[in-house]
């Protein structure tokens, strides 16, 4: 049954990541997320359903498009199979559950800014709005800590990234604020210190990797809103065993 439920969540996480491709794509440019139908960026043909199963469209026509040959960026399978695999990484670590649940929108927030942030380096308004009233309901309703916690959480997360924004003049956006500030209230204040702890160390080894194989020059900034995503995702599973680990070191 595990397993059953382990196939389903993995298909289920990369049919909504290929709509969540589309969602980090259209909302920034101000389109609809519905209308029109997806086309090939190159030749407008219109996509199929075949042109639109999950990774394995991508890996059939080999990254092109089966009409024009024209490439097809790598993001589109690597957000799809992203989703899959962190639904099926959600559903381990949780089990038929709320806590699931939340995991889950977390994941479809954290994947939509990630893509979007990485191809327009900002976090739109829109989604965050979107996902404000969920995330509130939701953790309202199954705290899985004191609603005081979820509450320092989520201000203390955004008052120390403002801080950080206003020491470094511009190295991190309001979008990065607002963000942490909802990541922080389902977090609560413990789990949300491991997630920024996590976030900055993840920024900058591979920011310090990028540097090291020339890809990115000094002065080009980068999007730190995936790597506030990859923090609270871990911080969001491991983060009370982390916070137990560390403690005991001093007991
Ligand atoms: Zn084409």
């Amino acid at each position: 049954m595990t397993i059953l439920i382990g196939i389903y969540m993995l298909i289920l996480g990369m049919v909504l990541g290929s709509f969540y491709n589309v969602v980090a794509l259209r909302v920034p440019a101000g389109e609809s997320v519905i209308h029109p139908p997806s086309r090939c960026p190159h030749c407008g043909t219109r996509l199929t359903g075949a042109d639109m199963v999950p990774v394995f469209s991508y890996i059939w026509s080999r990254g092109h498009c089966r009409h024009c040959q024209a490439p097809v960026s790598m993001l589109y399978p690597a957000g799809e199979a992203l989703t899959g695999l962190l639904f099926l990484w959600m559903y381990l670590a949780y089990g038929w559950s709320m806590q699931m649940v939340i995991g889950l929108v977390l994941i479809s927030l954290s994947v939509i800014i990630t893509i979007a942030d990485i191809h327009v380096m900002k976090i739109p308004n829109r989604i965050l709005l979107f996902f404000l009233p969920v995330v509130v309901v939701l953790v309202l309703l199954f705290p899985f800590t004191s609603l005081w916690s979820h509450l320092a959480g989520g201000i203390g997360g955004g008052l120390i990234l403002l801080i950080a924004a206003l020491a470094s003049r511009g190295g991190m956006g309001m979008g990065d604020i607002k963000l942490f500030a909802l990541y922080g209230w389902v977090l609560g204040l413990s789990s949300m210190l491991v997630a920024l702890f996590a976030g900055c160390l993840l920024g900058l080894i591979v920011g310090l990797l990028l540097r090291a194989i020339g890809k990115h020059g000094k002065q080009q900034p980068i999007p730190f809103g995936p790597f506030l995503a990859a923090g609270t995702l871990i911080a969001y599973v491991y983060g009370p065993s982390i916070i137990s680990g560390y403690l005991s070191l001093f007991a």
